[in-house]
């Protein structure tokens, strides 16, 4: 436990009002810790990925920052999610804990730092959507082609629903011509 002041900021960010937009700057000027939890349902990019849309995804985020104005995000997420296998279609749960490390310069040195992003880049300054933060990190933790344990899958090893990634050195090893 820290101290009492972090508790109280906890309880208030655990009830049903999260923030909806936070601004990272000024969370970390005042060396400020959100936690809480997200429903997945309010996810709507991973929700094409999930076959159960109950449950929720557990964060906690701490901003601070250093001497360049760079404001640091650290902390961790964690979540259960059910997909899709990617061999028999079957529900995979799986279990996801990692940790958040993101930069957030104050100004539009973000943008070029992630250059290649898909999406403009976020500043530390201005508001940032809270659930789409966390949802970016849990895409970025999810695994390409999510798939049972071979020994719990329904269907065998060969017989992938999607071949996206199949390396061709997988369909010799589990090419069995007396099966068919
Ligand atoms: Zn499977």
């Amino acid at each position: 436990m820290t101290g009492e002041g972090g508790a109280a900021t906890l309880a208030r960010l655990m009830k049903p009002g999260l923030p909806q937009y936070i601004e990272p700057l000024r969370l970390a000027e005042s060396g400020e810790t959100i936690s809480g939890s997200l429903q997945l349902r309010a996810l709507q990019r991973l929700g094409r990925w999930l076959r159960e849309r109950d449950g929720v995804v557990e964060f906690r985020l701490e901003f601070s920052k250093d001497d360049r104005g760079v404001v640091r995000v650290k902390g961790q997420f964690s979540t259960e999610l059910t997909v899709a296998c990617q061999r028999c279609l079957e529900p995979l749960v799986l279990r996801i804990a990692q940790p958040i490390e993101v930069d957030l310069a104050a100004d539009t040195i973000a943008v070029d730092e992630h250059g290649a992003g898909d999406e403009p880049g976020e500043t530390a300054d201005g508001p940032v959507h809270l659930a789409s933060f966390i949802e970016d990190e849990v895409l970025l933790g999810m695994p390409m082609a999510p798939r049972h344990d071979p020994a719990r899958c329904p269907k065998p090893a060969g017989t992938e629903a999607s071949s996206a990634r199949v390396s061709p050195f997988a369909v010799l090893k589990d090419y069995h011509p007396e099966k068919s």
